[in-house]
Formats: structure tokens, sequence, C-alpha cells
């Protein structure tokens, strides 16, 4: 089968399409044909051994996919041959043709969520869900920004904030990303290009502030988050690319809790939790990932670059 292949830690250029055995599945895991592999940023920073990744090379890139089950292990008992699934991790990588999953590792796709949907599932949704009620606590009656909305994690945000009954701002660096957020359901939109756009967060909530914050670069905006939050207001860390200056007065003011995140720090219960979630919303259609690009799996490379680069708009996704 094809499969991106990494050899040597590096820059996007060192992923190489090749082929590549597949095994057979051993006890409790499933062969899973991939129709579309979801790119996430984390996969760039593996690739290059950055932000405390360090690859075991030779590896094929890829936690998100989607695609149908082709074998079955011994004892496997949730999943049957030919169903839909999407996949959250797998023991070979999704940027390939084919991958083998652990049972736990593979969900029901509904019919009505295409396989592109399907590869934007796991990483960006499982973050904004673990983020907004495991680590914000999120009660419905709150009102949340989500700092960085056109992406996969902060469009998924907005629609699962939406569909618990949470007022949601969102932000967006275009025009394009801001009216699809809007589409999701955002009752405001600002634009964080512009200076000064946070004050209209003070604006919209009656001068309370804003109780929950899901941040998706805190290098550049956690000092003036601390600025934007009501009393018992909570910043989830899901993004950061390098240090930045807060005044602690700030949080001491307001009660304020900063709190990091990494969706793999995720206790079992807690993923039971979201997967759960996560089923049963694309079940319903209220969750329905915005997939943005979909680029020929001989195309990873470019997809990291896009990935990486100002102006998202929902997921990119390759296809085998
Ligand atoms: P993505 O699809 O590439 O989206 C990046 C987002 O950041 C876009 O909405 C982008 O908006 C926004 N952004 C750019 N400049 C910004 C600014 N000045 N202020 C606020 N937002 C800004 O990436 P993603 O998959 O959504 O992931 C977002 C971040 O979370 C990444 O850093 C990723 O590594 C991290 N992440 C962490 C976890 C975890 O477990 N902690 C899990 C998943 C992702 P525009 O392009 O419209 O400007």
């Amino acid at each position: 089968m094809k499969a991106i292949r990494v050899h040597r830690p590096g820059g996007p250029e060192v992923m190489e399409l090749e082929d590549v055995d597949i095994r057979e599945p051993d006890e409790g895991e499933v062969l899973v044909r991939i129709r579309a592999a979801g790119v996430n940023p984390v996969d760039t920073y593996i690739r290059s051994g950055s932000a405390n990744y360090t690859p075991a090379c030779p590896y094929t890139p890829g936690t998100d996919g989607a695609g149908i089950i082709e074998r079955t292990g011994r004892g496997v008992r949730r999943l049957r041959e030919g169903q839909r699934v999407f996949v959250g991790g797998s023991a070979t990588g999704t940027y390939a043709e084919m991958a083998i999953c652990a049972e736990s590792q593979a969900h029901a796709l509904p019919p009505k969520v295409s396989f592109a949907q399907g590869a934007g599932v796991f990483v960006p949704y499982a973050t904004a869900y673990h983020a907004l009620f495991h680590k914000a606590h999120g009660s419905p009656e709150e009102t949340v920004l989500v700092h960085g909305a056109t992406g996969g994690v902060g469009s998924a945000a907005v629609q699962i904030a939406k569909a618990a009954g949470f007022t949601v701002i969102a932000t967006g660096g275009t025009e394009q990303g801001r009216q699809m957020v809007k589409n999701q359901g955002a009752e405001h939109v600002l634009d964080h290009s512009q200076s000064g756009y946070l004050d209209a967060a003070h604006e919209l909530t009656g001068g309370r502030g804003v109780d929950i914050i899901l941040e998706m670069l805190a290098n550049v905006n956690l000092g003036r988050d601390l600025g934007v939050l009501a009393k018992g207001g909570r910043v989830v860390v899901i993004g950061s690319r390098g240090p930045v200056e807060i005044n602690p007065r700030d949080a001491m003011s307001r009660d304020a809790t900063i709190t990091g995140m990494l969706l793999a720090n995720s206790s079992p219960r807690e993923m039971e939790a979201i997967v759960a979630a996560l089923e049963a919303g694309l079940e319903s259609g209220v969750l329905s990932p915005v997939t943005g690009k979909e680029l020929p799996l001989a195309e990873a490379a470019q997809a990291h670059r896009d990935v990486m680069a100002a102006g998202a708009y929902g997921k990119i996704v390759l296809i085998p």
C-alpha cells in the first residue's frame, strides 16, 4: 500500500510517498482502509522534532482519519468488517491507504458524515470538548470566547459550545473564516488581526467579561485574555508557540484560573465521556466538521505548510 514515510526529522519535504507493507490486525485490532486523513498542527511538530516531540523514525504520520473496516482481529466485538469509522490514533499512522488501530481507537461514523469530515473529528473535537467541560468546567449559561475559531479545534469548539447552550464570542483572522464561524452559530465574531479587538468582549458582556476563554495562541494573547475575564473566569491554554508575559494581578483581581491542557493527558474515563459525546453529536447532526481543503496524500508536505499558515478555514485533509 501507499503511505507517507518520514525517515528523519525535518521540514515538510522529509515526508515521502512510498510503498510499504501493512500487517494483519492482531487480537483486539482492526485494519482500516483510510479514505481521508486529518492534518493537525501536532503532526508538524512531531515531523520536525519540535515542541518536545522526538519522532521515532522511520514512521508514518497522522493521528486522525476515517474509513472502512477491512478486517477485524480476534476478540473484536464492537466493530465489524465493512463498518464506517472515524479514527483517533493508530499503531501505524493514518497518512496511508491502510492503518491498524486498536478497537478502542475506531468509532462509528454515521452515513451522513463524509469520510473527509470524519477525518476532522477526533483531535479537534476531543480537544474542544475536553477544554470546555473537563478543564474549564463550563456551564451552559456562561459566555465562552473561542480565541482562534476558524481552525480545526476552534470551529469544533464553537459547534460544541453552541450545541450545549453557551453564548459564544469567537475570533478569526480572515473575512471568509469569520463568516464560516458565524455560520456555525457564534453570536459575535471578532477580527483578531485588529488592534483593540478584545475591547468588544467587554461591551458584548455588558462590562462583566467572559467566563471562559479557549485559547489557541497563548503566546500572543494570554496577557490580554486575563483583562477580559469575568470574576471566576478561566482560560484554557490549548495552543501556544512561545513564551508570553502576563500581569498576575489581572488574574488575582478576578480569582481567575489559567489551565494548560494536552489531550493526550486525558484519563480513560474522560476519554470515554468525550467519545460518547462526539458519537452522539455526529449522529444527531449538531456536530458537523468543516473541511476547508482536501489534498491528495502525495501532497502531505503542502498540507503541513498550509496547516501552519494564517487564514485557517476548518480542517485540511489528505485523500489516499
Ligand atoms: P489550525 O486549524 O491551524 O487553526 C489555528 C487557529 O489559530 C486558527 O483559527 C487561526 O486563525 C488562529 N490564530 C491565528 N492567529 C491568532 C491570534 N493572534 N489569536 C487567536 N487565534 C489565532 O489549528 P488547530 O488544529 O485548530 O489547533 C489550534 C492550536 O491548538 C494549535 O497550536 C495546536 O497545536 C493546538 N492543539 C493543542 C491540543 C492540545 O491537546 N493542547 C490539541 C489540538 C490542537 P486565523 O487563521 O483565522 O488567523
